[in-house]
């Protein structure tokens, strides 16, 4: 059972890089609308729509190693 996961310092979760990967997709545009949610869906969403705030969720509580700048937190 391998997984296509970067085994660094084994702080590679699933879970952070579904989470960064929607962070990374669902983008504001210039008014304001969420682009893939539009794109994608459809849905004429603000920013940050519901993906967004549930990968900023996930990525608080167990992200922040390599995934966007994260003031304050930093790892060596
Ligand atoms: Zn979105």
């Amino acid at each position: 059972m391998t997984h296509d996961v970067p085994d660094e310092a084994g702080q590679s979760d699933p879970l952070v890089d579904v989470a960064a990967e929607v962070l990374r997709a669902h983008v504001p545009e210039r008014g304001g609308w969420c682009v893939h949610c539009r794109l994608a869906w459809g849905r004429w969403v603000w920013f940050p729509c519901e993906p967004v705030r549930w990968a900023q969720a996930v990525l608080d509580q167990f992200g922040g190693s390599g995934t966007g700048p994260e003031p304050g937190e930093q790892q060596r």
